[in-house]
């Protein structure tokens, strides 16, 4: 089990706040795959499968889209995570 880059990649750092907004932004707040409003950035091709943290890998997402993608154990961890991150 390597949850290690999950945890370091989806915590609240200076830059991934900003891109996630700026990716938020772009998209109008619209999620990239149902059209609903989007809280969440997606990672198009997630990092285990060698995706980055570029822009052009990225795409705004509402939480429906980003955490219920079935990729298992990895979307539970996520899911727990932005539960934490929630204000
Ligand atoms: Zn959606």
């Amino acid at each position: 089990m390597t949850d290690q880059s999950a945890l370091r990649d989806e915590g609240s750092t200076r830059a991934w706040r900003e891109l996630r907004a700026e990716v938020l932004e772009d998209a109008g707040h619209r999620c990239a795959y149902c059209g609903d409003p989007a809280t969440h950035v997606d990672h198009r091709t997630p990092r285990s499968a060698g995706g980055t943290d570029s822009r052009r890998n990225l795409a705004a997402s509402c939480a429906r889209c980003n955490l219920g993608k079935g990729t298992g154990s990895r979307s539970r961890l996520k899911r727990g995570l932005r539960a934490a991150l929630r204000p």
